[in-house]
C-alpha cells in the first residue's frame, strides 16, 4: 500500500489536536475548525498545512496581493512540536510574501508554537485587518482581540516584556513585531523571546498590514500521544546520540558561529557584497572571537544543543550591547559582506535588527548593495540623505539599519526590498544577489551548480532553508555527475522542509547527523500512523509541488528559476575559488534535468496546473 492510500485510510490516534483557530480581524470573530484525518496526514502539518490553506485562499481570491486583508497568515507548529523529543519547538509562518509577491514561509524556534499546541490548536489562521493596532490574546478557548495602542512604536523586546507584565504572567508566550513590521518594511520579522525570529519573507510586515502588534498565547492542555513509551524510547535514543556526539560541546559553545572558518577557508563566504568569497578579517568575526563576548546559552523548547549565544559588550564604543547571537548568516552579512571586522559592531547590528524586528540577512545584503552602488557611482550621496558609505564602516551600516526600519529617507526605498531597490536604481540590478526577489543568504553560488540550483528553484527565493548542498559540493569538487547533483538538490528540498512540516528543528540532523529515520519513528509513536520516512518524503515532495502551484498561479515560471545574473557573469576574486564563475549552459542543463525529475514541464509547470494568470 502506498503512502497516499494509507493517509486516506489511517486514523490518527494522537500527535494532532486536529483543531485550527481561525481569526477574522475585520469582523472581530474567531472560529475553531476541526481538520479531517485525511487533511492532517496528507499535508503533515506546519508548512504543509499552511501551504494548503494559502492555496485554497488564493483560489478564492486569485487577484490577491500580499497586503490585502484577504491574504491569510497561517501560524502552524507541527505534529511533533511540543512533544518530548529533541528540538521540538519550531513553528512556521506561511503566507503570500510581501518581499517577493509569491509563496513565503519562515520558521521560528522558542516556545510560542509549543504554547499554541498546549492551548489546543495545531494552527492559527489570521485574515482581515483590524481597524486599530491590536493584540490577539489566546488563553485556551478564550480569544480576545484587544487594543495594542500602548505598545505602538515599541521595540520587540520592550513589547514582549510589557505584554507579559500587563498580563501579569511571565509564562505567556508572545510573538511580536517591532517598528519595522509596523512600518511595513517588506522584510520585517515576527520575533519572540527577544531573539527568535520568523525572519525571512516579511511575515512581520504582514502582521503590520493586519494591524497585529502581538499575539499572546497561554495553554493548559496536554498534547495527545498515541504511544508514550515508544515516543520516549525514540527520544531517549536521540538525546543520547546527540549528547555523546564528539562535536556536541563544541556546538553548544559556538553554535552556528562555528561555520565562519569553514566557509571562509572553503572560499564561499560572501565578502564585499558577494564580489568576493574570502574575507581576510575572518578571524575577527569567527566563533573564537564570539567566545570573548559570550556570557550564556539559550535554547528553544526541549533542545539540548542550545545553540543561542548570549553576548555582551562590556566596554568601548558599543558598550552595553547585549544580544543573543549573532549566528553565521548575521556575522557574515554585517561582517565580511560589508567589510566590517569589528565584532562588537556586529553584535550591535544583531541587537538593533532583533529590536527593530527586521531580517538580518536581507538587511545586511541590501546595505552591502548600497555601499557597492555608492562606490560605483550608481547611488549618489544626495540619494543617501547626505551619508557617505564605505566598506568597513560600522557606524554608517548601523545608521542605515535604523533608516530602513523607520523608512527614513533612503531607508524608505531599501525597505521595499530587492524589487523596490531595482525600481528606483535600475543599475543596481547587476549588483544584487537574490532569486525571485529574496536576497541571497550567506553562501556564494558561483562555486557549484547545486547551490545555484538550490537558490534558483527554492519556492521562497534565495534561502538555503530548502537546499544546502554546499558541503558535498566542497567535498566532491568536480568528482560527481550532473545527475547526482540534481538528485541531491531535490533530496534536500524534500528532507529539509519536512522538518518545518513536523515542527522540529533540523539542526540536530544537519550539524550532528541525527538519523532522519528516527523522526518517522517519533511520528508513528505520536500519531499511531506508521508512516515510514519514505511515506513522509512522498508528502513533502507533494507539498513542494503544491507551493510551486501557488507560485505558478502568481506568475512564476522558468524565467524566475535562476539566481541573479552576477552568479554567471562575474568571477570570484580571491581565495581557493579565485577566477571561478558558474557556467550558464551547465545551469540550464541542470534546470532542465531538475524539471524532468520533478515531473514538471519545460517551463517548470507541474502536471495539471493551468496557467491562467501571468502577473509577471
Ligand atoms: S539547535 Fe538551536 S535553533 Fe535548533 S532548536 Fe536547538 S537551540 Fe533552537
Amino acid at each position: 500500500m502506498n503512502a497516499e492510500a494509507r493517509g486516506i485510510e489511517m486514523e490518527i490516534a494522537g500527535g494532532y489536536t486536529k483543531k485550527i483557530l481561525n481569526i477574522d480581524l475585520t469582523r472581530r470573530k474567531s472560529v475553531v475548525t476541526e481538520t479531517s484525518d485525511e487533511f492532517a496526514l496528507k499535508y503533515i502539518g506546519g508548512r504543509g498545512w499552511g501551504a494548503k490553506i494559502v492555496l485554497d485562499n488564493l483560489i478564492k481570491h486569485p487577484d490577491l496581493k500580499p497586503f490585502d486583508p484577504e491574504n491569510v497568515v497561517v501560524i502552524a507548529p507541527g505534529p511533533l512540536s511540543g512533544l518530548y523529543l529533541p528540538a521540538s519547538g519550531k513553528t512556521s509562518f506561511i503566507s503570500i510574501s510581501p518581499a517577493t509577491g509569491i509563496y513565503g514561509d519562515s520558521s521560528m524556534g522558542g516556545l510560542f508554537g509549543v504554547e499554541l499546541r498546549l492551548a489546543g490548536y495545531d494552527a492559527l489562521t489570521i485574515r482581515g485587518r483590524a481597524n486599530l493596532p491590536s493584540i490577539i490574546r489566546i488563553d485556551d478557548g478564550d480569544i480576545e482581540i484587544a487594543s495594542a495602542s500602548g505598545y505602538v512604536g515599541k521595540t520587540c523586546s520592550d513589547t514582549e516584556r510589557d505584554v507579559k507584565e500587563d498580563l501579569g504572567d511571565i509564562e505567556t508566550r508572545v510573538a511580536v513585531i517591532g517598528p519595522a513590521g509596523e512600518n511595513l518594511v517588506k522584510f520585517a520579522c515576527v520575533n519572540t523571546e527577544w531573539s527568535r525570529n520568523a525572519g525571512r519573507t516579511g511575515m512581520g510586515a504582514l502582521f503590520g498590514s493586519k494591524n497585529v502588534k502581538a499575539i499572546a498565547v497561554r495553554g493548559s492542555q496536554d498534547i495527545p500521544v498515541h504511544d508514550m513509551d515508544a515516543l520516549s524510547d525514540a527520544s531517549e535514543r536521540a538525546f543520547s546520540y546527540l549528547k555523546s556526539h564528539e562535536l556536541f560541546e563544541f556546538w553548544q559553545q559556538q553554535g552556528l558561529m562555528s561555520v565562519i572558518d569553514y566557509m571562509n577557508n572553503a572560499g564561499v563566504m560572501p565578502t564585499h557584497n558577494f564580489n568576493d568569497a574570502h574575507f581576510d578579517g575572518a578571524d575577527t568575526i569567527n566563533g573564537e572571537t564570539m567566545l570573548k563576548y559570550k556570557i550564556g546559552d539559550t535554547s528553544c523548547f526541549c533542545c539540548p544543543m542550545a545553540c543561542g549565544n548570549i553576548c555582551l559588550v562590556k566596554d568601548g564604543k558599543y558598550a552595553g550591547t547585549v544580544t543573543e547571537g549573532p549566528e553565521y548568516e548575521t556575522a557574515c552579512m554585517f561582517g565580511s559582506n560589508v567589510g566590517v571586522s569589528d565584532f562588537p559592531a556586529i553584535l550591535r547590528a544583531n541587537m538593533l535588527c532583533d529590536d527593530l524586528g527586521i531580517d538580518t540577512i536581507s538587511t545586511g545584503n541590501l546595505i552591502a548593495v548600497l555601499i557597492d552602488g555608492y562606490e560605483q557611482g550608481i547611488v549618489k550621496r544626495s540619494d543617501l540623505d547626505g551619508m557617505t558609505l564605505k566598506w568597513g564602516d560600522p557606524d554608517s551600516v548601523l545608521a542605515m539599519v535604523e533608516k530602513i526600519a523607520h523608512r527614513d529617507g533612503i531607508g524608505d526605498i531599501v525597505a521595499e526590498g530587492t524589487h523596490g531597490l531595482i525600481k528606483r536604481f535600475p543599475d543596481l540590478k547587476r549588483l544584487i544577489s537574490h532569486a525571485k526577489g529574496l536576497e541571497m543568504t550567506a553562501y556564494d553560488a558561483r562555486i557549484g551548480v547545486t547551490m545555484a540550483l538550490g537558490y534558483g528553484t527554492s519556492d521562497i527565493g534565495a534561502h538555503h532553508t530548502r537546499a544546502w548542498p554546499l558541503a558535498k559540493e566542497i567535498e566532491l569538487g568536480a568528482d560527481w555527475t550532473l545527475e547526482e547533483r540534481v538528485d541531491l538538490v531535490i533530496y534536500h528540498q524534500t528532507v529539509r522542509p519536512l522538518f518545518d512540516c513536523l515542527g522540529v528543528c533540523r539542526l540536530p540532523w544537519i550539524e550532528l547527523g541525527l538519523d532522519e529515520h528516527i523522526y518517522a519513528e517519533m511520528f508513528a509513536a505520536a500519531t499511531g500512523v506508521p508512516f515510514t520516512l519514505d511515506d513522509l518524503f512522498l508528502r513533502s515532495n507533494d507539498i513542494y509541488d503544491l507551493t510551486r502551484t501557488i507560485n505558478v498561479m502568481l506568475g512564476v515560471g522558468r524565467k524566475d528559476d535562476y539566481p541573479s545574473d552576477r552568479v554567471f557573469d562575474t568571477t570570484i576574486k580571491t581565495g581557493p575559488h579565485a577566477g571561478e564563475s558558474l557556467s550558464r549552459e551547465y545551469y540550464e542543463e541542470a534546470l532542465a534535468m531538475y524539471y524532468k525529475k520533478r515531473g514538471w514541464d519545460e517551463n517548470g509547470i507541474p502536471a495539471g496546473v493551468a496557467v491562467t494568470d501571468d502577473r509577471g
